[in-house]
């Protein structure tokens, strides 16, 4: 391509995104195509000779467009958001056309020393203490496996990676039965098994919260039938419900037991910049070892950017640290931060972190988050009032879930089938006490309060309520 070329083409992919942004909520927010339907638009191998830009950009929408669930649409409240504020994809662009791979401090100091002063804005915006650090991963998912390998490590006295973890006992981790998949998997990964993963029940007066005495007690009878306690996991937002542990409580049981303390707060850590959310959810924070969030979810920044804090990172280099000959930086002392995570290779996320805060400042992003909180309560209350409707799980944040009163489960999946093949909302589906709901979660940044009164009446509309 000739600059004048990428100059042109930069343009129109740039006005592509603006128009794009501008007809979204005109569009059914998730695709409405078949399995297979793009595919069999696609030819069955690469072209030998190239082809035009103008016929690859009109394949966009021709072919391409129809089969995109639209994650920045106004009434995407399904899963949890993955926001791109357009300041963080203008970031984006930049960081593209740079194309540098941030692996060591010297394969581009910016990236690194950028991260580093990233990583300590939000620390300090939730109020963590000031000693941490962190890293940004690609994904929560990859940063809970980094604290699953470190709490194998430590409980191993570092000796799992080098002999394998026969005769290592059974490590085991615990944790909530409302913790993320990500966890199992991460156990699964890191040898420590499924059998391992220890799911302790809910507190018997809330779903919400870990009940920190059984988990006391499974710690216990673990050490007594001889296995290796290596850690504990604790939530705040969990997927389903909004589950939140009493961190004060789990903290004092992993200092009492000597476990490693990792906290997913993937999808809610990012209202922890709200000083009121923090107050209420986050007591006692600093007793964990590791937290993660993404800020690519609720607050803004392109997929993908998630970011671990660590009390120290001294176990989780020991943990994940190689340097062969190749990869040393002789002579100077600096961060690598590729030793701090299981990939080599990184983006430079953390420019888009940067333009994401410095363009909307904390206070706006504290304000859209508080909007999404409040429109999300009142709807689940115009709900409740509505005959017919019957909340499930009372809102954490900005999520809750509902059905319609007495319905079977098949009744509530053919609802949430119903309401997304129409278009106008997006909506998903858990398991209340192992009965269906419907989720909902408001965090568009293009949400507009309006938007939660469509949402009731397409709901209401689905449910056949009044
Ligand atoms: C989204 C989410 C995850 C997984 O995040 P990825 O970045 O997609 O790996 C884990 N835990 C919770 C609570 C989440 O909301």
């Amino acid at each position: 391509m000739t600059p004048e070329e990428f100059e042109d083409w930069s343009r129109k992919a740039a006005a592509w995104g603006v128009e794009y942004r501008a007809k979204l909520g005109d569009l059914p927010v998730r695709a409405q195509v078949k399995p297979g339907d793009i595919l069999a638009q696609l030819p069955k191998a690469a072209p030998e000779q190239g082809d035009s830009m103008e016929a690859i950009m009109a394949d966009v929408d021709a072919i391409i467009l129809p089969g995109v669930t639209h994650w920045q649409h106004p009434r995407f409240f399904a899963y949890f958001p993955a926001n791109a504020a357009p300041v963080s994809v203008v970031a984006e662009y930049i960081c593209s056309a740079m194309a540098a791979q941030c692996m060591l401090w010297q394969t581009s100091p910016a990236a690194t020393e950028l991260e580093t002063a990233m990583v300590g804005w939000l620390r300090d915006a939730m109020g963590l203490p000031t000693t941490w650090s962190g890293v940004i991963q690609d994904s929560a998912s990859s940063a809970t496996l980094s604290a699953v390998l470190t709490m194998r490590e430590r409980a191993t006295g570092y000796t799992g990676n080098r002999e394998g973890l026969h005769a290592k006992g059974h490590l085991r981790i615990y944790c909530s039965e409302q913790a993320h998949s990500s966890i199992d998997r991460a156990c699964w990964v890191a040898g420590v098994g499924q059998n391992n993963l220890v799911k302790i029940p809910s507190h018997p007066e809330s779903p919400y919260q870990i009940d920190t005495d059984a988990l006391h007690r499974a710690i216990t009878a673990d050490r007594a039938a001889g296995h290796v306690p290596a850690g504990i996991i604790a939530i705040t937002g969990g997927t389903s419900i909004g589950a939140w542990d009493d961190l004060q409580a789990v903290g004092a049981i992993a200092k009492a037991e000597d476990l490693y303390l990792h906290l997913d707060a993937a999808w809610a850590g990012a209202a922890m910049i709200c000083p009121e959310y923090a107050a209420e959810m986050w007591p006692g924070v600093e007793q964990c070892d590791s937290v993660v969030f993404n800020p690519h979810k609720w607050m803004g920044a392109q997929f993908d950017c998630s970011v671990q804090f660590l009390k120290d990172p001294t176990a989780q280099l020991n943990t994940l640290k190689i340097e062969p000959e190749y990869l040393k930086t002789h002579g100077q002392e600096v961060t690598n931060y590729s030793e701090w995570t299981i990939p080599l290779g990184r983006r430079f996320r953390a420019l888009k972190l940067w333009f994401l805060m410095r363009y909307h400042g904390l206070e706006d992003l504290r304000n859209i988050m508080r909007n999404h909180v409040r429109w999300s309560q009142d709807l689940c209350e115009r709900l409740r009032a509505t005959p017919g409707v019957e909340i499930t799980s009372e809102p954490i944040l900005s999520l809750f879930s509902f059905k319609a009163a007495g319905a079977s489960d098949a009744e509530t999946i053919a609802a949430v089938n119903a309401i997304n093949d129409k278009g106008v909302i997006y909506l998903t589906q858990t398991l209340v006490d192992g009965r269906s709901a419907i989720r909902f979660q408001a965090g568009s940044f293009a949400m507009h309060e309006s938007d939660a009164d469509v949402a009731y009446n397409e709901i209401c509309q689905a449910l056949g309520a009044a």
